[in-house]
């Protein structure tokens, strides 16, 4: 007979206790605050093959993420898998500006001590949200957009991937959240005609094709299309760029997360594709990584 109290001490010869109670907390769909106050329930043999077979594959790397599947952003819990990157906290820093830019429904105060808005400047872009026209470039398992979708109700959002099976998680999100969110498969704006957008952001994959880090830990297991971007790792965001300014309305802006270690060359590439007013914000950890430019 093995109780919770029991699966969990095995668990910790592979993994950190906060890891091993995840797991076991999905297996037996219930919180980790149900755990510690059922410590003594025992575990069916179901329930403890289940909760090896999870232990043993996060042990091998895999992401914590794809295991549940499931990672909260922004408040919110988005249904993950293999395909699609899993959301990370550095990119709420997206959401937070598209929030200042097109202006928010309700008032957010930023969690960001580098992201600074003058308190008037929030409302005084409420009024431009009526039907701002919001697009997420490789929208993954959609996080960004859904987020925006639910944050600016009256906003009318877009959202691109060029994997299928990224938009069918993607698809997913929205309609379990409740978001209205058009979905396109399309290789950037390839799909998009001659439309133009308020707000263009993205968070494309930057990472130069030989960094190390894609072949250790959690990357290994991500989609490497969501994470590598040639030789700098600055392709994709210079496709971008170089299309962006035919889908930007007058005055739209285009926000772009990137590297902790391209703030320049990303700034360069916002000047060198005509946009004017570049900013730069930086994440919780003081890193510039996101940086918007708007046209004029
Ligand atoms: N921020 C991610 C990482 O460093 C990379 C995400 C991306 O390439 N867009 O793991």
């Amino acid at each position: 007979m093995t109780t919770v109290a029991a699966a969990l001490v095995a668990a910790r010869a592979k993994l950190p206790a906060g890891e091993a109670r995840l797991l076991l907390g999905h297996v037996l769909q219930q919180s980790a605050a149900w755990l510690l106050a059922h410590d003594d329930q025992v575990l069916d043999e179901d329930e403890l093959l289940a909760f090896a077979s999870l232990v043993a594959r996060r042990a091998g790397g895999e992401p914590i993420a794809y295991l549940v599947g499931f990672r909260e952003f922004f408040g919110r819990e988005f249904e993950v898998s293999s395909a699609v990157l899993i959301p990370r906290p550095e990119t709420e820093l997206l959401i937070e500006i598209a929030l200042a830019k097109v202006g928010a429904c309700r008032p957010a105060v930023s969690t960001h001590p580098g992201f600074r808005f003058a308190a008037g400047e929030r409302n005084s872009r409420q009024a431009e949200s009526a039907a701002a026209r919001i697009l997420d470039l490789g929208t993954g398992s959609g996080c960004i957009a859904v987020t925006l979708a639910l944050e600016i109700p009256q906003a009318q959002l877009a959202a691109v991937d060029a994997s299928a099976a990224a938009l069918l998680i993607a698809r997913k999100n929205a309609e379990r959240l409740g978001a209205h969110v058009r979905f396109l498969q399309s290789d950037w704006f390839s799909a998009l005609g001659g439309e133009r957008f308020d707000l263009i952001v993205a968070n494309p994959p930057y990472i130069a094709a030989a960094d190390p880090h894609l072949a250790a830990g959690d990357l290994r297991h991500e989609p490497a299309a969501a994470l590598a971007s040639g030789a700098d790792g600055l392709d994709a965001i210079r496709c971008i760029l170089a299309a962006a300014p035919a889908h930007l309305a007058s005055g739209g802006w285009l926000w772009l997360e990137h590297g902790y270690d391209q703030a320049e060359p990303v700034r360069e590439l916002l000047a060198a594709a005509g946009l004017a007013d570049i900013e730069q914000c930086r994440d919780l950890a003081g890193i510039i990584r996101a940086s918007g430019g708007r046209l004029k």
